[in-house]
């Protein structure tokens, strides 16, 4: 069975507005970077700080203004460029003297915000290895104190170890929390959602106000199958149906167990045509479907009510409309799509 759309992503850490956020910071703060510096008495070579600071500056837009999905790989190489910056800055700003070390740690409570443990860790070495060079090479002689840096790596590790145990634990919670809303959320016979979804409904539509088919279907003399066989088969029945609806239906759409033999789908971005058809398929398979213990004349069979959903029109005035459909369909003979 394919998986169904959970609702709690974690790669939601890196949309759109997270992206944008990020770019106002990184350009504010180099600028405020290269002022400082410029104010200081310390800089001696503003061409590489100029330098670094147009190749990181590019980086960024190139980052803001490429695809989302694409660039989650280039977000992450804009974090190892951003702890380059701050070790550049430490350089012009006297080595272990300088107060712009503290940017590290900014960084790391970043990145322990995109709860990636294995993230944080390549972030963190990145980090003490720049920052044991950018001591020991560039600060001048007469500055450098090995006492002061083995305190502030001392600190810097424990930060680390810190978060890195933090950002463990936020894992291990997310995912208990995927799993419980999952288990909240869908429909413990037939593995479709439940009506529960229906109030997260709109953030499982991506566009919204985009083509919304509802579909309503209805399992046809399904009382008739329970009465016969009992029930323990006609569970097996909805089963098999709630299975071929998760295998058949996109998965960013939704399948929903509204009722006792009743489901309910929403479909996005399709064609009118092409609803019709995946339902009418849909169909003619459950109709083909067979069990050693079915023996009555007439095949399994359903019957739906399809309409288009208005712009300005509720959900449940959609629903109230497919249902008429459906009704439609169970007085015209059952076994039949009605959009
Ligand atoms: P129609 O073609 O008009 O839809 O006829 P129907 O027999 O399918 O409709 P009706 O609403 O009379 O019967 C639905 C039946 O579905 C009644 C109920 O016992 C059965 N049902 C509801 N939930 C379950 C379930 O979880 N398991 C089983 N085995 N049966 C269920
Ligand atoms: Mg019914
Ligand atoms: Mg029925």
């Amino acid at each position: 069975m394919k998986e169904k759309n959970t609702i709690i992503n974690t790669q939601q850490i890196y949309n759109q507005s997270t992206l944008q956020f990020q770019f106002i910071i990184r350009v504010v703060g180099t600028l405020v970077g290269l002022l400082l510096i410029n104010i200081s008495s310390y800089h001696n070579n503003m061409t590489m700080v100029y330098g670094v600071a147009i190749l990181f500056l590019t980086i960024s837009i190139l980052v803001r203004f490429t695809n989302i999905k694409e660039n989650i790989r280039i977000q992450k190489i804009n974090l190892y460029m951003d702890v380059l910056v701050i070790s550049v800055l430490i350089i012009f700003r006297g080595g272990l003297r300088s107060d712009f070390f503290l940017g590290y740690y900014i960084i790391l409570g970043y990145v322990l915000l995109l709860r990636d443990a294995k993230l944080l860790l390549r972030i963190s070495i990145w980090i003490i290895i720049l920052f044991s060079l950018v001591s020991i090479v560039f600060t001048p002689e007469a500055q450098f104190s090995f006492g002061r840096l083995l305190i502030r790596e001392t600190l810097l590790m424990g930060t680390v170890y810190c978060l890195f145990n933090y950002s463990r634990m936020l894992n291990k919670e997310m995912s208990l929390r995927i799993q419980a809303t999952d288990l909240a959320l869908r429909d413990n016979l037939t593995k479709t959602y439940n009506r529960n979804i229906l109030m997260n409904v709109d953030e499982m539509l991506l566009k919204e106000s985009t083509n919304v088919f509802i579909v309503l279907l209805d399992i046809d003399k399904f009382k008739m199958i329970n009465d016969t066989f009992g029930h323990i088969y006609g569970d097996q029945v909805l089963v098999s149906l709630g299975s071929l609806l998760n295998q058949t239906i996109p998965t960013e759409d939704v399948v929903i167990r509204y009722g006792g033999e009743e489901f309910l789908i929403l479909l996005q971005d399709m064609t009118e045509k092409q609803v019709f058809h995946m339902i009418e398929s849909i169909k003619i398979k459950f109709n083909q479907m067979t069990y050693d213990w079915y023996n009555l004349e007439t095949d399994l069979a359903f019957s739906a009510g399809i309409i288009k959903k208005k712009d300005s029109e509720s959900f449940s005035s959609g629903i109230d409309r497919a249902d008429k459909k459906l009704y439609q369909a169970k007085s015209e003979g059952r076994n039949k799509v009605i959009m």
